[in-house]
């Protein structure tokens, strides 16, 4: 299966043929579904945080995020991009398209290339939607399903599930192999925006020199190490933009 993917990603952004990469038997809810459930997250996470109304700074993720997204073959949302206030560097993706993007983390990057680098690396994870996967994993169908009819019990879930993937826990942290797919795409959206591809390889350096490898900031979770990352990417640089195989 990993063998399939990889092709079909390669496939995918070498442009030869445009080749659905989405792994749906990972995912056990529907894109409709997926959707549903993101709505309802997104409104819990603006009721629990504070969104960023600054037109200048909205715009600032805005005009990158979008500009990434067109680079994408069809894709199954349309991505949302906001601003929340939050001094850690730090940004997230929740199901259904919406990213976003701490204040922490506009102050904390050199440049807009490293900006985009992050976006990009979400745009991965939401393309291959791993926010699904990750709630289908901690969930299950039967959870999930229940979620989509609007009562108390329901309603309890979804402010948790907000809360963990705004707050860094569980939910908002992928497994190695996501982690290592959101940057290859990231990589790729980078490359064929015109945007500078070392963007997302300086981010991890910057922040690695701060927080040490496997700090408690999702963006550089422990699995894999953030050194690992940085390697990954580096490679895919020098080998004039090819994916590398997922290991
Ligand atoms: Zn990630």
């Amino acid at each position: 299966m990993k063998r399939i993917l990889v092709l079909a990603l390669v496939l995918l952004f070498s442009g030869c043929a445009y080749v659905n990469p989405l792994i749906q038997d990972f995912n056990i809810i529907s894109v409709e579904e997926e959707k549903a459930i993101g709505d309802q997250v997104t409104a819990e996470i603006q009721k629990e945080m504070t969104i960023v109304s600054d037109s200048a700074l909205t715009a600032r993720i805005r005009n990158i995020g979008e500009a990434l997204e067109a680079a994408l073959p069809p894709h199954a949302f349309n991505y949302q991009f906001y601003v929340v206030e939050n001094k850690t560097p730090n940004a997230f993706s929740v199901p259904g398209g919406s990213i976003y993007v701490h204040t922490g983390l506009l102050n904390f990057v050199d440049d807009e290339n490293q900006l985009a680098g992050v976006l990009a690396h979400e745009i991965g994870h939401e393309y291959q939607r791993h926010p699904a996967k990750s709630l289908s994993r901690a969930y299950g169908l039967e959870q999930l399903s229940s979620m989509l009819f609007k009562n108390s019990k329901s309603q309890n879930q979804i402010r948790s599930i907000a809360l963990q993937l705004a707050g860094g826990g569980v939910l908002s942290r992928y497994s190695r192999i996501d982690e290592l797919e959101a940057d290859s795409i990231g990589f790729q959206l980078l490359r064929r925006s015109g945007m500078r591809v070392d963007g997302l390889k300086r981010f991890l350096i910057k922040l690695n020199n701060l927080y040490g490898s496997g700090g408690s900031i999702p963006l550089m979770s422990s699995h894999p190490p953030t050194a690992e990352r940085i390697t990954r990417l580096d490679m895919m640089e020098r080998n004039g933009g090819q994916m590398l195989q997922t290991p």
